[in-house]
């Protein structure tokens, strides 16, 4: 392809609106364009590295025994309404009416399609294992969506689902889908890390998702660098010596506190450190009340509780809701005496001496033992993992690093099978659910996250395998005959060997065709120019490298051709 040729546009300035380098980068290199927020148009060179992307998921996905699919993106409500997510998917999914006045979803996942579709295709035992998957459009309305195509309203994705006779048979599914992916990521230049995912509003019980380390990032990971544990900080669990406040001061005590309504107030109100506090928050666990507690230099994890107490919504209730609970608005509230359940996390296990809100506006406790003064109706771990906590596994401190997720795989058991009746035979001849579970890649995020991964002040570094083009070749004298011809016969000896070649032939400066070529960033640059063809050949250099090297013409497209086969091999 040529420059001249091509609707390819550079850009000098960032996009207002990008936060992230490579949200900038991808739009400077002329990869996307935005048509409003979280809406983008993938250029012709963008499509090219995204064509790339998919072109990885397909074979692997096809090497690992899943067949490929197409499922419509619009689908009808009530299968939503049968597995029960219609309510738990919020605002989050696009819903609609076609003209009959028939509630329909732009999908944004297709548990529920697919269960549907295998109930009717499965009848025997003989047909499993069979996963199936698609690269399809996928909608979500976020409410900011921010980065790019990190978190879009439109995005495409690659989703798996696996259906299997038992647990056992799940397992090994899930593990082929596993491998899978980190070979997909492993091939597309990135360096993914495996961790332990929360399910969310999937479900399930078992999940990891794939996240790139980039400071970036949205998720936060907690790894341990002695046994290698890494989870997701919804899930990220940790060992602990409970409370240090274990000699007891007495019964609790009533002091006055008043306009002391967070951890900070109330304990210089009270006199200790805020460790001391124990902080008390009210939630509606499917519309009932219950108490989490703990200590006040902690955070409850939403997540981990939800899963904990097995609830489908979670909300933190309102005033209103609070006060109807507990006697007492937000900031007062406290575990003494309450009629609602109470949750307390483990890190006041062992507590004698804490100070609680006293469900009366204006007054704490001190002198509470979580013991002995609260009936606590279980004790669990329910605060947010933070660095320097102790690794559930091993007991070392943990890390907290920053990562972007682009996989996540889920066991998801019968839970979609059972709403939609997808049964089989057993040999036996009698009827059992499937086993499902499910596997998805953001495929426009794992781009994007390539890019974020790989860069430089000057622009993107491409991993071969993914780039938009092999070689670029900047050809700075268009108007002389002879050199042109040597970069036009170059080209065609690249393309020859199998590489991409893209062809900057336009007539500019060279300082201006090197500030794009790196811009761009495709892995091999050469140049083709009336000085270095009379000083011996055309100039070699990749993108990773400051070295470059002066190759005879005869021999320029061998050699080539060998640094773009190291370079995928080193992938
Ligand atoms: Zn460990």
């Amino acid at each position: 392809m040529r420059w001249t040729r091509s609707l390819l546009a550079t850009l000098r300035d960032d996009p207002q609106e990008a936060e992230i380098a490579s949200h900038k980068l991808m739009v400077r290199a002329g990869l996307l364009r935005k048509l409003t927020g979280g809406l983008y148009t993938f250029m012709p060179l963008g499509l090219r590295a995204l064509h790339k992307v998919t072109q990885i998921v397909r074979e692997e996905m096809d090497r690992a025994g899943a067949q490929e699919i197409l499922m419509p993106a619009l689908q009808p409500a009530e299968l939503w309404e049968r597995s029960g997510r219609l309510a738990t998917m919020g605002p989050g999914m696009f819903r609609l009416k076609d003209r009959a006045e028939r509630l329909m979803a732009l999908g944004p996942t297709h548990e529920e399609v697919v269960t549907e579709l295998m109930s009717g295709e499965i009848n025997s035992y003989r047909q499993l294992p069979c996963i199936v998957y698609q690269v399809q459009t996928k909608f979500r309305d976020e409410i900011r969506p921010r980065f790019g195509l990190m978190r879009a309203k439109e995005f495409i994705m690659k989703d798996a689902y696996s259906f299997d006779t038992s647990l056992e048979a799940a397992d090994s599914s899930y593990q082929a889908m596993y491998d899978a992916y980190v070979r997909i990521f492993k091939r597309c230049g990135l360096k993914a890390q495996p961790v332990e995912a929360d399910t969310g509003t999937i479900g399930g019980n078992h999940s990891h998702e794939f996240m790139v380390l980039a400071p970036s990032g949205e998720d936060g990971i907690l790894y341990c660098p002695a046994c290698s544990y890494a989870a997701n900080q919804e899930r990220a669990e940790r060992q602990t010596d409970g409370s240090p406040y274990t000699a007891s001061a007495g019964s609790p005590t009533e002091i006055a506190t008043p306009g002391a309504h967070t951890v900070e107030e109330a304990a210089a109100a009270v006199g200790v450190k805020p460790e001391q506090i124990a902080k008390s928050l009210v939630y509606l666990a499917d519309g009932k009340p219950i108490l989490a507690v703990v200590q006040g230099t902690r955070e409850i994890n939403e997540c981990k509780l939800r899963r904990f107490l097995g609830c489908t919504m979670l909300t933190l209730a309102d005033d209103e809701a609070t006060v109807k609970a507990v006697g007492a608005p937000f900031g007062s509230i406290g575990p003494v005496g309450v009629s609602i359940p109470v949750y307390a996390d483990i890190g006041l296990k062992g507590a004698k001496d804490v100070v609680t809100g006293a469900n009366k506006d204006g007054f704490h406790l001190a002198h509470v033992s979580m013991e002995d003064d609260v009936k606590v109706t279980a004790w669990a771990d329910l605060a947010t993992v933070v660095a320097g906590d102790h690794c559930p596994h091993c007991g070392k401190p943990l890390t907290l690093e920053r990562g972007i997720e682009v996989g996540h795989v889920f066991k998801l058991g019968t839970k979609y099978t059972k709403s939609f009746e997808a049964n089989y035979l057993t040999d036996k001849g009698q009827n059992e659910l499937m086993v499902m579970g499910c596997y998805g890649i953001g495929v426009t995020r794992t781009l994007q996250a390539v890019v974020e991964q790989s860069h430089d002040d000057d622009g993107i570094i491409w991993p071969i395998s993914v780039a938009p083009y092999a070689v670029t070749i900047l050809l700075l004298d268009p108007k002389d005959e002879k050199v042109s011809a040597i970069a036009e016969q170059l080209e065609r000896d690249l393309e020859a060997r199998g590489l991409d070649v893209f062809m900057d032939d336009r007539e500019e400066r060279p300082g201006v065709k090197f500030k794009d070529a790196d811009l761009i960033g495709c892995p091999i640059r050469v140049v083709v120019g009336a000085k270095g063809l009379a000083k011996g050949g055309v100039e070699v250099k990749l993108r990773t490298s400051k070295n470059v090297e002066i190759v005879p013409v005869e021999s320029a497209a061998d050699a080539i051709a060998d640094q773009a086969a190291a370079l995928k091999e080193a992938l």
